[in-house]
């Protein structure tokens, strides 16, 4: 890919928001089928609460992650207010979006999506980075269909035997090491695995609270995998397989690269996931490279407003 400047972008529609900005749909103005998702960050807001550290770390952590089932990041950008993450495009919307229009997913479907994030998952553990916020609107649909993580805001890098004490992440999913800020490892992302593959099968998360309050789910998740009420009709081999992901002690968790021995995976061709034969579930609609009708794409005028302060700390040299 050529080296592209900022000034090389059509800004065409917003994809999504986030804590310090937003990410947009961009196109090569010399090149209108190359599309990109660009994620804007600003400095200010940054700044403000003291996550200087952790923007640093998310291009770092990502310009390390080249994976098929991770968002690729291909080029940063700043400006006096912004930072820019210029990534490859996933259409397809968030797995988050699909499990509430289809209701709950056939076993089929929600082996083949946590087969994607396992193959994630393996790959960035093998180097020491733990995700952290791994959930079903950090997973998106490619055009193809294959799911790719995003948002490595919260990640870090842990040495074997050690832990970070980062903490964040979303109540549904988060381990509880997290909660009771113990520090934790790559196990926490295997928690959160074991939450989403209860959400794609149940339709709705073992631990959420139903009035949305999250200090009652985190007393949910304090109390463990043992007081989650199963649905009759999931699998008892599915059901294996979350118990072993969330398990209390995250020394115990299944790891990983244990997962697709796991017999809930008897009957999956894993080779055929890694090099990209095997058909997926749903095929998102998109008919052109700027289709963006998987996202329920909001107006960002409003913010765009209130954004027109400038940083000058200069504390993004590395950026
Ligand atoms: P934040 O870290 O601020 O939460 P995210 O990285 O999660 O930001 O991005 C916010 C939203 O933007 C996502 O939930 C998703 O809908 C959309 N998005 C992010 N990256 C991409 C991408 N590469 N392709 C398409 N949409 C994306």
């Amino acid at each position: 890919m050529a080296t592209l400047k900022l000034e090389d972008l059509h800004r065409v529609t917003p994809l999504g928001s986030g804590g310090f900005g937003r990410v947009i749909l961009v196109q090569d103005k010399n090149n209108s089928s190359d599309t990109y998702a660009l994620k804007i960050l600003n400095k200010q807001r940054i700044v403000a609460i003291g996550y200087q550290e952790r923007v640093l770390n998310e291009k770092t952590i990502m310009a390390e992650l080249k994976s098929d089932f991770i968002v690729r990041l291909y080029q940063t950008f700043k400006d006096d207010e912004y930072l820019y993450l210029l990534m490859e495009p996933c259409l397809g919307g968030e797995l988050s979006t699909l499990i509430y229009e289809v209701d709950n997913l056939n076993h089929t479907a929600a082996k083949f999506y946590t087969a994607c994030i396992t193959e994630a998952l393996i790959f960035m553990h093998s180097k020491g980075i733990v995700h952290t916020d791994l959930t079903t609107s950090n997973a998106l649909l490619d055009s193809k269909g294959y799911v790719k993580l995003i948002d490595f805001g919260m990640a870090s890098k842990v040495r074997p035997g050690q832990e970070t004490t980062t903490f964040g992440g979303t109540p549904d999913y988060m381990a509880p090491e997290i909660i009771l800020n113990k520090g934790h490892n790559t196990a926490a992302d295997l928690w959160s695995l074991g939450v989403i593959v209860y959400y794609m099968l149940a339709g709705w998360a073992p631990f959420e609270d139903k009035d949305e309050n999250d200090i009652q789910t985190y007393h949910n998740v304090l109390k463990g995998i043992d007081a989650v009420v199963f649905p009759d009709d999931m699998e008892n081999i599915a059901e294996d397989l979350i118990r072993k992901l969330c398990r209390d002690d995250p020394a115990k968790r299944l790891s990983a690269q244990e997962i697709p021995a796991h017999g809930w995976f008897n009957d999956f061709h894993w080779e055929e996931l890694r090099n990209r034969t095997m058909k997926p579930p749903f095929i998102p609609k998109i008919t052109s490279p700027v289709d963006t009708r998987n996202f329920d794409v909001e107006d960002f005028s409003e913010e765009a407003k209130h954004s027109s302060t400038y940083d000058v700390s200069s504390w993004d040299p590395d950026f």
